[in-house]
């Protein structure tokens, strides 16, 4: 135990341990799973594995990140808010080669950098499925998201990944701009993680008053039978 805790303070050069929760977004087959499964892939050691909404934890230098894989079916994505509040950043995953739902992933964006819990934070952009014939290049993407009136909106930082979540030599990428993202969080980390913590608080308080107030309701009905 001791020798791990110095062997954790060497490697991160004394740096303090931080903790940093990540959503990963996009339209349903959009590759969000394959993504986390390959960055999975890149710290076996590190892993512990999950399935569907619950979170994946894992280990990236100074960073215990934890990722909400939180699906994205049309239903299911009016689930996403309800994590939004313990989010330090995003990771957004674009299927490049659907051209049809360019149009729905754009509006799926834009309505996620938009919410209060969100907007500002970094955002990782992932132009995943570039090993498909047809997939759309980076410049194009950020066209079809309409990527530069989103940022003057939202002024968030953002970095856009082309990349497969498939091919071993476009996961590095991937990789790559999850370092981005952590590095991004970690420049700004005492401002995002007071406001995680405030709205994290926040959101509580309020699923607290409703379940109260549900409660109170319930226990009316009742009484009035
Ligand atoms: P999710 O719904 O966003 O979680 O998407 P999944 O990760 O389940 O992937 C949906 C489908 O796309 C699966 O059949 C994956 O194997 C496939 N897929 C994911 N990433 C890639 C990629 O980079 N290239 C290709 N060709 N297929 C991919």
């Amino acid at each position: 135990m001791l020798m791990e805790s110095c062997w954790n303070f060497l490697r991160n050069s004394g740096r303090p341990e931080r903790k940093v929760t990540l959503a990963i977004l996009g339209l349903d087959n959009a590759g969000k799973t394959t993504t986390v499964q390959s960055i999975q892939g890149e710290n076996p050691e590190d892993v512990c594995p999950t399935v569907g909404f619950s979170p994946v934890d894992l280990k990236q230098g100074q960073y215990d990140v934890t990722i909400f894989d939180l699906g994205g079916g049309e239903h299911i994505r009016g689930m996403w808010k309800h994590y939004f509040s313990e989010c330090h950043g995003v990771m957004f995953v674009v299927d490049s080669s659907d051209v049809q739902r360019m149009k729905e992933t754009k509006d799926t964006l834009a309505k996620v950098l938009r919410h209060p819990c969100i907007t500002g934070k970094p955002v990782l952009l992932l132009a995943n499925k570039q090993d498909k014939e047809g997939a759309l290049q980076e410049a194009d993407i950020v066209d079809h998201l309409t990527l530069k009136t989103l940022v003057k909106l939202n002024k968030f930082r953002y970095k856009i990944v082309p990349c497969s979540a498939v091919m071993p030599i476009r996961k590095k990428a991937i990789q790559g701009g999850l370092e981005w993202l952590l590095k991004t969080v970690g420049r700004g980390y005492n401002t995002i993680n007071e406001r995680v913590r405030k709205d994290t608080a926040e959101q509580r308080e309020q699923e607290e008053k409703y379940r109260r107030e549900r409660a109170e309701r319930v226990r009316k009905v009742r009484e009035d039978r």
